[in-house]
């Protein structure tokens, strides 16, 4: 099968939709990419990017333009309410993983222009609403194109998806967050801390600290969806500085008015039907207390690339392999960011014993960094 003469729709402009529609461009596809917003928009505010993520980002040639500027942290810590350490995972070091904070915009932006760079028809303002296996997507206006492939990157609320009747399992989580980026500066944590990604833990509410650049830090609000006090907007600052009394000079600087997501996960029957595959949130979303929600995403659209260019028989026989090699880590990495969940709601004791113990479990570290440390497919393979 050639693929010099084989066309793609890919359907979303997020994590995945632009790496797959870059990582097949670059590997001879042509493709269009579909996006419904009229914009390319960066949902979020910074991103942890480990190494798997970081690695798809130098196999599609991007990996400068996309970290230039962003943060390099030396441990990542989780301290309960008094700031005493519970848990340390070095990183970046000769034993830690790869781990840089972006702000979403500049990743975003350096994806597009690979994407662009390789020749991918953009299209914004185009809602795609359904596909059926044989490679028609529907769209919106009543139009339908055909392809040999299309690719499902349209989120979690994948309509694509949908169509083709492809869910086993949605979880809404009881749990979700508010990000945003205000500017960095010194006195929010202690000198020596100031350059350490740290999550604060205080009863079910938790409070991410990431430096994402010189002058920007990200901050997330985790909390129970029932929470009504914390997860409100325009923000309660006076709820979460009763948890986190020492961070009274950050919460003073947060912005009111910030995006609440839920968390939510799932999992597919299968990740294609014919010619139709899905990827990224739509097919393997899950709580980000891993950080690796969009590293997935752009693994997985890379390794699709690299199996149905390069792979064995059809493409449908192709989309098969392309599961069966990277569904093992995703899904793993899925259900074992999902079991975090379940610290959230533990009194902070047993909380802060259970984080010690992993801490120490040189077995569970292997396990919380599997996804981290992969090296994904088709990373032996640069663009021209
Ligand atoms: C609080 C929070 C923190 C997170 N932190 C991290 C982190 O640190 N590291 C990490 O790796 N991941 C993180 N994630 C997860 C990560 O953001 C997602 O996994 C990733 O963005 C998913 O990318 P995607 O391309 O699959 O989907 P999306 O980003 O949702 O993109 C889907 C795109 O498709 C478009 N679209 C939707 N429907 C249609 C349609 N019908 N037709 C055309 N276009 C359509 C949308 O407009 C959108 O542009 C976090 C998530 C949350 C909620």
């Amino acid at each position: 099968m050639s693929s010099a003469t084989r066309h793609a729709q890919v359907i979303g402009a997020g994590l995945g939709g632009l790496t797959a529609a870059a990582a097949l461009a670059q590997r001879g596809w042509t493709v269009r990419l579909h996006e419904r917003d009229p914009e390319i928009r960066a949902i979020g505010a910074g991103i942890y990017l480990w190494g798997n993520g970081l690695s798809v980002l130098r196999a599609l040639g991007v990996f400068d333009e996309a970290v230039e500027g962003a943060h390099l942290g030396p441990v990542a810590e989780s301290r309960d309410r008094h700031g005493h350490v519970v848990e340390s995972i070095p990183i970046n070091g000769e034993h830690g993983p790869e781990l840089y904070t972006i702000l979403r915009r500049r990743l975003i932006d350096a994806l597009a222009g690979a994407a662009a760079r390789a020749g991918v028809e953009i299209v914004t303002g185009s809602t795609a609403v359904a596909a059926t296996p044989d490679g028609e997507v529907k769209f919106a206006d009543g139009t339908r194109r055909r392809s040999d492939l299309v690719v499902a990157a349209d989120g979690v609320n994948s309509r694509l998806r949908d169509s083709l009747g492809l869910l086993r399992r949605r979880v809404r989580m009881p749990q979700g967050a508010a990000r945003m980026l205000i500017p960095r500066r010194p006195g929010f944590v202690a000198p020596a801390d100031e350059a350490k990604y740290i999550e604060y833990f205080s009863g079910s509410r938790r409070i991410l600290y990431t430096p994402s650049s010189a002058d920007r830090l990200y901050v997330a609000l985790v909390c129970s969806t029932g929470d009504e006090h914390a997860r409100r907007v325009p923000l309660d600052k006076d709820a979460w500085l009763r948890s986190f009394p020492l961070l009274e000079e950050l919460i003073g600087c947060l912005d009111a008015e910030s995006r609440w997501d839920r968390f939510e996960f799932l999992e597919l029957r299968r990740w294609s039907a014919g010619v139709v595959s899905v990827l990224g949130d739509a097919a393997h979303a899950q709580p980000p207390y891993l950080g690796q929600g969009g590293g997935c995403a752009m693994m997985n659209a890379l390794g699709l690339a690299e199996a149905v260019t390069f792979g064995e028989g059809d493409l449908e026989t192709r989309l098969r392999r392309w599961e069966a090699a990277e569904r093992p880590v995703i899904q793993h990495t899925q259900r074992f960011s999902y079991r975090l969940g379940h610290l959230n709601p533990l009194p902070d004791r047993p909380r802060a014993a259970l984080l010690a113990v992993m801490n120490r479990s040189r077995s569970l570290a292997r396990m919380r960094m599997r996804a981290a440390t992969t090296i994904p497919t088709g990373m032996n393979r640069f663009p021209a």
